[in-house]
């Protein structure tokens, strides 16, 4: 078994708009994560580091609120487009469906042939020359899958990664290069053997949009008062329906279901099918559209819906979310530990006993700017007699900057007798102060 001849090909309206279309998108999923704002990329979702940068701006753990509103954001936003569109989102612009139908598709046709010599040549005897025909399109299928693998982990590792990479050579980078392999070794599995059953068995948008769709939303139509009953054309047809039982909806259609079973939830709404039956009417010379987009009650896309008024209740709800936690997000992330296993410690001086409490005092610059930053404990705490003992008590953090560092907070034992005592660590720059309080362990 080699591969299936996939899809015919198809001409019409709709195909003519992927045309011009998919290039585009293919041009942007590509190139977002190399292109730089400020020179931060577009898009980065550095996991392994808990950093994310969209738009230029970074995000870290710290702001797992911040992007926990955005996620549910971009998920509702999927599920209003969806019970109005449907799936076209899917059939037009999931960059498996244009990767699929604009790269791998179209080099396929180019080395194999279209789609009926094709289908006799996979179908055929194996030989030496069908053998060396296939092995030069997996050639292809690999270093095409090997390129787009540079982007795809552009997107998690960042470009900067990528390039060194690059640069430096598979010699230096061996973990890195060995990622690189697996990646391009899934794409080329998915694009070459996988293909729509991705769609079909893995994607969850695909599995959950039965819940999202109703009547109203617009999904590809297959008229069967004018098409049925279908039957062969012959020219004199005025007993049978428009539908001349040519099957080239079936063969067109990706994911090869038959369009004229009504509504499925296979169906990726790619409009190819329209276009093949288009094609067909115009030949035996009867109205285009008997396939077309049309909402599941034949009425016009009404926008007065009681879930299209949730979803956009919930949207609203998310983005003044969204926005005070961007009003919110203070420009140091501090955060105040206890560093030590043992509660905590005491030594003696000039015999007087002091008991010490060790901390970890972890600050996270959340700007693009460095600035100067003072860490101390608070007015109430220095009256009380506690002490801090740090090497970051006034200093400049850089952009972005990560830093951990131990910390001591100590008291001399006597002034600490019968005291519930709290430690106040208070971070101050230019702009903001932050305070962080944590018990103090050592009173009985
Ligand atoms: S392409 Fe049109 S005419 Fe041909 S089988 Fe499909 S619906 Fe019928
Ligand atoms: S039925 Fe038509 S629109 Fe749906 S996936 Fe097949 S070809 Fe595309």
């Amino acid at each position: 078994m080699y591969s299936f001849a996939g899809p015919a090909e198809v001409n019409g309206k709709y195909q003519k708009i992927r045309d011009l279309l998919q290039p585009v998108l293919i041009v942007i999923f590509l190139l977002v994560p190399w292109i730089k704002i400020n020179d931060k990329p577009v898009l980065l979702l550095d996991f392994f580091n808990r950093h994310f940068v969209i738009l230029g701006h970074s995000f870290f753990s710290h702001d797992a609120p911040l992007l926990f509103f955005l996620v549910i954001l971009l998920i509702l936003l999927i599920f209003i487009v969806t019970a109005v569109f449907g799936r076209l989102w899917c059939g037009w612009s999931c960059p498996q469906t244009v990767f699929l139908h604009s790269v791998y598709n179209k080099i396929e046709k180019l080395i194999m042939g279209a789609y009926s010599k094709r289908r006799v040549l996979y179908m055929s005897e194996d030989n030496p020359a069908k053998k060396i025909k296939i092995s030069f399109l997996y050639a292809v299928f690999i270093l095409v899958s090997w390129i787009l693998a540079h982007s795809f982990a552009a997107y998690f590792l960042g470009s900067d990664k990528v390039t060194s990479y690059i640069d430096e050579g598979p010699a230096q980078h061996l973990q890195a290069f060995t990622v690189l392999m697996l990646i391009t070794s899934v794409l080329f599995f998915n694009f070459t053997f996988f293909r729509e059953n991705l769609c079909l068995y893995i994607c969850p948008y695909g599995r959950f949009q039965n819940a999202l769709i109703d009547r109203n939303t617009l999904v590809v139509f297959f008229d069967k008062i004018r098409g049925e009953p279908r039957g062969k054309f012959s020219g004199n047809d005025l007993e049978k329906g428009d539908c001349v039982s040519c099957n080239r909806c079936v063969t067109v259609c990706p994911v090869k279901i038959d369009v004229r079973n009504g509504f499925q939830q296979e169906c990726i709404a790619c409009g190819k099918c329209i276009d093949a039956c288009n094609d067909v009417m115009s030949k035996v010379k009867r109205q285009p559209f008997l396939i077309r987009y049309e909402t599941g009650n034949q009425k016009k896309i009404t926008l007065k819906r009681f879930r299209l008024a949730l979803y956009a209740g919930l949207i609203l709800i998310f983005s003044v979310a969204l926005g005070l936690s961007i009003a919110n997000r203070t420009q140091i992330d501090l955060m105040v530990t206890r560093a030590s296993l043992s509660p905590f410690g005491v030594r003696i001086n000039k015999g007087q006993k002091i008991i010490q409490n060790q901390l970890q005092i972890h600050l996270k610059n959340q700007t693009e700017n460095s600035t100067e930053v003072t860490i101390d404990l608070s007015e109430q705490n220095k009256k009380d007699g506690l002490r801090l003992i740090t090497s970051v008590h006034q200093f400049r953090m850089n952009p972005e900057q990560d830093l951990k560092a131990p910390a001591f907070v100590e008291i001399d034992e006597l002034a600490l007798l019968n005291k519930k005592q709290k430690i106040e660590i208070v971070l101050s720059t230019d702009q903001t102060q932050i305070f962080r309080t944590i018990d103090f362990i050592g009173v009985e």
